[in-house]
């Protein structure tokens, strides 16, 4: 309401405006066949005509309205040089600032709103160097002044900075009007005040501040190296350290454009993802999920059977798997593709020397223009009283420890709710284990809506899941061969005891030993990088798991392509890299997948969106293979066909998310989607049902509603 009676009074002062013809006055004519009278009142009372003179030239800037340069002439014929531009300077400050603040009072919460998540980029760009811009906009008055306050009400930039800036920035433009005014009388046209060479002046002018942070920025960039000597010719083009799912790609592009890499790994090539993470944790969901069938075989016809198994054979089968994937990452198939694939464990000697520490003996140096760093991440192991001594397992150290195994640990506990835990949690439970899951927050997979949570917890509490959310892990003891943790909830302290415990609380980038801490490049959890991928050291660029934010093979992937561009290319362009549209899954079964945001992501960040919501125990397949649970939920911004997010929860979902992942990529929203042919009967078809839904809720009911009478009609 408020914000509509501001409205009405701004419409009704600019329509007072014109209706009394104050416009007329306010032309070069107008101000010379009135200047007389003017002068008249100014003399017989400066103080007070200056005053008011003051208010008007406020008020005619505030509402934006057009006569400010008759009225900065104005100010020169009736107050001369000094007092005209004293006046002015401050009154068109003032003016602007208050246009400003209505602009932003008015819309800047609805467009940022809208459009926040695209602005991200701008915001920050308006945030580092918004008073630079300003300040040039300002000094070259080929830009309309009451449209710069009016866009720079819906930035982010603080109306301080906004006031002084502007104030400093036409200083000179005033100047020159003010000026220009001191002499009305021979003054024929407006145009006449600014000459080409002015303008081109005030042009270079406002250009030079700008220029001028460009060229420091680069020096302060050069100033990093300054106490190294760079070499004059470097061994490689490019050293990527890590070969996982970021130094593999990295390597990748390299040799694709032909540049001399060097590829170095201390120990498993293909990383966590292969040897630890992804593929194991994959294989041993699918081999849980078998006998998870079979118990509950019923479901499909068949007489259920509790599966009797080897677990040595399980966990045989999961390395099987590694090893058939690993020629992928090999080294013979990097070399062929003409990476130098060196094993040994590399350290930074200064910004373009790596040394490294053969796995065969001895060391090796070699200095690259660029180095990507690409060390992953390892699992974060709380400081937990009693850990060591009763001993403790983690995604690192459980693949070949449990492959001597017999059995599935009988009493197993999972510490952490997050996905990997969730993961482990579910198949250890289906293979027989006795699981205790202790998760210190209210719910499990915090990232995921709540329903999404609560989805997952029912379906692991399902499957046999002792499950201790709002329970922290206090310590550990050993009594003999029993081996116990104790928890806290609610200032209660309770036990669980446990032939083996996973930690699965986190993943923490691998930060020292390597030489950052030498070169002083920073590190906040992660290497701290910019857009572009670049540490402290512009030829030193992170990717994966050690640059953050995500912890996921394919943003790894993702962010390699940029590093690695970046280092071999970016002295002529360089890509920031985009996070917009990253989706992952996790592996639970029903799977939960998501790409951009959930509803908890756009609450939080005050996003406005509208949701609609397919259920899968609507879709033909998901009946035919009693699977028929879970849900395809679409946010869009609201009255467009626009995605802001996607979650699936269900058989498959990981698959069925990649439909709106390209679509978001790609700008396309829910009519494509409903318009595309999915085949009958798959799970892909949820989506189509889901953008059916959107479209249903968006079906012109005035159309419809008309055309139910012509139908009425036309049958007589
Ligand atoms: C159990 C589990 C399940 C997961 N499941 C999934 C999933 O389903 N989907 C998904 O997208 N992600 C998953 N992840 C995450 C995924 O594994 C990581 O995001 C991915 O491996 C990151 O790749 P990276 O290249 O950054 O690092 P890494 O794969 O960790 O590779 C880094 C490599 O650098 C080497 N290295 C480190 N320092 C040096 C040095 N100084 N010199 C030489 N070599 C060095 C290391 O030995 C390592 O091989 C999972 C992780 C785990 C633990």
């Amino acid at each position: 309401m408020k914000k509509i009676g501001l409205l009405v009074c701004i419409f009704a002062l600019a329509v007072g405006f014109f209706y009394f013809d104050l416009n007329q006055l306010l032309t070069l004519d107008g101000l010379k066949s009135g200047l007389v009278q003017f002068e008249t009142w100014r003399r017989d009372s400066p103080i007070f005509v200056g005053g008011v003179f003051l208010l008007l030239y406020v008020i005619v800037t505030a509402l934006s309205l057009p006569g400010a340069v008759i009225m900065t002439l104005a100010a020169g014929a009736l107050f001369g040089l000094f007092w005209g531009t004293l006046i002015v300077s401050f009154a068109s400050s003032i003016g602007a600032t208050l246009a400003f603040l209505v602009s932003r009072y008015l819309l800047q919460d609805t467009v940022q709103s809208r459009f926040g998540d695209r602005l991200k980029a701008f915001n920050e760009g308006v945030a580092r160097d918004g008073a630079f811009y300003l300040f040039t906009v300002r000094l070259v008055p080929i830009f309309p002044f009451f449209l710069i306050n009016l866009l720079m009400g819906l930035t982010t930039i603080r109306a301080f900075t906004f006031y002084w800036v502007s104030q400093v920035g036409m200083f000179v433009g005033t100047l020159v009007y003010v000026n220009a005014g001191t002499q009305l009388g021979q003054l024929e046209s407006l145009s006449g005040i600014l000459s080409p060479s002015l303008l081109l002046s005030f042009v270079l002018l406002g250009v030079f501040p700008l220029m001028a942070k460009k060229i420091l920025d680069v020096i302060k960039a050069r100033r990093v190296y300054a106490g190294f000597t760079k070499p004059k010719s470097f061994d490689r083009n490019m050293i990527v350290i890590g070969a996982g799912a970021g130094g593999l790609v990295s390597a990748y592009i390299a040799a694709t454009v032909k540049a001399k890499v060097t590829l170095i790994e201390a120990h498993k090539m293909g990383g966590d993802c292969l040897n630890y993470g992804c593929i194991p944790s994959k294989a041993l969901i699918k081999s849980a999920k078998v006998a998870h069938q079979m118990r509950h075989a019923e479901n499909y016809g068949l007489n259920s059977s509790e599966p009797t198994f080897s677990f040595k054979k399980v966990m045989q089968r999961i390395h099987d798997v590694i090893a058939k994937i690993e020629p992928h990452d090999s080294v013979e198939r990097y070399s062929k593709m003409g990476v130098d694939v060196v094993q040994g464990y590399a350290k930074l000697i200064d910004p373009w020397t790596v040394e490294i520490q053969l796995n065969e003996g001895g060391t090796k140096r070699l200095t690259a223009r660029s180095v990507v760093l690409a060390t992953g991440a390892r699992p974060f192991v709380p400081n937990l009283p009693g850990l060591e001594e009763v001993g403790y397992y983690t995604s690192d150290t459980m693949w070949e420890a449990f492959a001597k195994l017999d059995e599935p640990p009988k009493r197993l506990v999972v510490l952490g709710g997050g996905p990997i835990g969730c993961e482990l949690a579910q198949s250890f439970a289906r293979l027989g284990s006795t699981v205790t899951q202790v998760e210190r927050s209210a719910r499990i997979m915090g990232r995921e809506d709540e329903e999404v949570s609560a989805m997952a917890q029912e379906s692991l509490i399902q499957d046999g899941v002792i499950m201790l959310t709002s329970h922290s892990a206090v310590r550990c003891e050993k009594e003999g061969e029993a081996k116990r943790l104790i928890v806290e909830h609610d200032g209660q302290e309770s036990m669980v005891e446990f032939d083996a415990l996973i930690c699965a609380v986190g993943r923490e980038a691998r930060l020292e030993g390597y030489g950052l801490e030498n070169l002083g490049i920073e590190t906040k959890g992660t290497i701290v990088t910019n857009d572009y991928l670049e540490t402290l050291y512009p030829n030193i660029f992170a990717a994966g798991d050690v640059a953050g934010p995500y912890q996921f093979t394919h943003v790894a992937a993702h962010q390699a392509w940029y590093a690695a561009v970046n280092a071999l290319f970016g002295t002529f362009k360089k890509f920031r890299v985009d996070y917009r549209v990253i989706p992952w899954t996790t592996f639970v079964d029903p799977e939960v997948a998501r790409v951009g945001l959930s509803e908890q992501d756009a609450k939080e960040k005050g996003i406005a969106y509208e949701m609609v919501r397919y259920e899968l125990d609507d879709l033909d397949r998901a009946i035919a293979d009693s699977a028929a649970k879970g849900f395809v939920k679409v946010l869009t911004v609201p009255g467009k066909d626009k995605i802001l997010g996607v979650t699936i929860v269900g058989e498959h979902a990981g698959d069925l998310l990649a439909e709106f992942v390209l679509a978001m990529k790609h700008g396309l929203g829910l009519n494509k989607v409903l318009g595309t042919i999915h085949t009958y009967p798959t799970w892909a078809e949820a989506n189509k049902y889901a953008a059916g839904e959107w479209k249903r809720a968006h079906a012109p009911q005035r159309i419809l509603n008309w055309l139910e009478k012509y139908h009425t009609w036309r049958r007589g």
